[in-house]
């Protein structure tokens, strides 16, 4: 039996085919069964915020495990208060803040929907979302997600929300007093890392808050320093009323929280919402570990760092395949000239390199904020290896074609 033929029996085939059956990591690396290497610039998709099996995080699992792994939400622990503590610090929100915590970032986004009926009542029954947003595969959270090919197999919706353009004059043109809440994915991270236009979330601040609907920010992928912020609504100098966050911050451990902001963090009382895991010392005590190591070792400020020198290395690669490269810090979509995304992947990984496609024409960089020259020259040298096997495969599909389908003659080429 090989392990494909074990996937393909006994995993549920609601996502498709494994790529390979992964064993071990260390750093931004990780090793197959075959004990062959891949630089992992995916990083479990934006998860593994320090890498693999990084010191920091295998002590505070190991310790938190020996020590208190689960008590339930009966009971309050030092972990859960200290990590509640450091997210409400690292988000701004003042004393006036509070955490409620999951074990994803669905669970996060689930939370924040309940919080957004909370503040609307029958007053408020309309909650606005961005279309092509992601916001996660619940129900709750599928009815969120501006995409219908997601929905569609599992209709009827959670009423209520409706989809607008990502654009503030869309915006103005659908709020209005009976909106309960606006969420936005900050970069729309499985949309193909689509930034927002420029002045959105000022904007959007200014418009909800006139209309008194929350102002709800899906984190769950910029959040935990990934975009050079340590959330990315704070590029924008904006107080949101709540953001989720999930990912990241666990470094690898699930993970979700709402953060609520002000007036928005008095809305949820006794008995209106609960997770049996949710903020267990174990999972608190990791996420503090994570978020306290990026926070030692300026991680913030590499992702900003390590994002713009990526991007200048894409740039400089020279191929007719490559159109430019979007988002922002560690958060990058690589924008591809023809549909060959998933082809690029592939061949990415035959080179030893992990990246993915969230869509056709673009690839997806979220590598572990610790990476440094080193990764850098090595993801340049691999994604260009990758990149030239497609062309040629391109080339030999089409034969007469030949590179001036590339929309370059071959000899630009370097
Ligand atoms: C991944 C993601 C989610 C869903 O998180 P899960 O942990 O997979 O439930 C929600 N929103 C955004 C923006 C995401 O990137």
């Amino acid at each position: 039996m090989t392990w494909q033929e074990d996937a393909g029996r006994d995993l549920v085939r609601s996502a498709g085919d494994r790529l390979a059956l992964l064993a071990r990591g260390e750093g931004s690396y990780v090793w197959d069964a075959e004990d062959k290497r891949y630089l992992d610039f995916l990083a479990g998709i934006a998860v593994n915020s320090l890498g693999h099996a990084h010191p920091v995080f295998v002590e505070a699992v190991s310790r938190q495990a020996a020590t208190l792994a689960h008590v339930s939400n009966y009971f309050a622990t030092e972990p859960q208060l200290a990590l509640a503590a450091t997210l409400k610090r690292l988000a701004g929100t003042g004393d006036a803040g509070r955490v409620y915590f999951g074990n994803s970032g669905a669970e996060a986004n689930e939370a924040a929907f309940k919080l957004a009926r909370l503040h609307g009542g029958a007053a408020r029954p309309r909650i606005l979302a961005l279309k092509d947003a992601f916001h996660g595969r619940t129900m709750g959270t599928l009815a969120l997600t501006g995409k219908p090919y997601m929905q569609e197999p599992f209709l009827p919706m959670t009423p209520g929300v409706e989809f607008v353009d990502s654009t503030v004059a869309a915006l103005e043109e659908a709020m209005d007093d009976r909106v309960a809440a606006l969420f936005v994915e900050p970069v729309k991270g499985e949309a193909g890392v689509i930034e927002l236009p420029e002045g959105y979330l000022r904007a959007a601040r200014e418009i909800t808050a006139r209309h008194g609907a929350l102002l709800i920010i899906d984190e769950i992928q910029t959040g935990a320093g990934r975009t050079g912020a340590w959330f990315a609504f704070q590029h924008e100098g904006i107080t949101p009323d709540a953001i989720t966050v999930a990912k990241g911050i666990g470094g690898g451990f699930p993970i979700g929280a709402l953060i609520t902001y002000g007036a928005a963090s008095e809305l949820f009382y006794p008995g209106t919402h609960g997770s049996t895991f949710g903020g267990n010392p174990l999972g608190s005590a990791v996420a503090s570990a994570v978020l306290g190591e990026i926070e030692r070792g300026d991680l913030v400020a590499n992702a900003a760092q390590r994002g713009e020198q990526l991007r200048r290395a894409v740039h400089g690669i020279d191929s007719a395949l490559i159109a430019g490269c979007r988002g922002r810090g560690l958060l990058l979509g690589i924008a591809l000239t023809h549909p060959v995304a998933k082809a690029v992947v592939a061949a990415a990984q035959e080179h030893g390199l992990i990246v993915n496609a969230p869509n056709d024409e673009t690839i997806r960089l979220v590598p572990a904020l610790t990476i440094g020259d080193m990764e850098v020259d090595e993801f340049v040298e691999l994604f260009t290896a990758a990149v030239r096997t497609v062309e040629d495969a391109l080339l030999l599909e089409a034969p007469g074609q030949d590179a001036a389908s590339l929309g370059e003659p071959e000899g630009a080429r370097a």
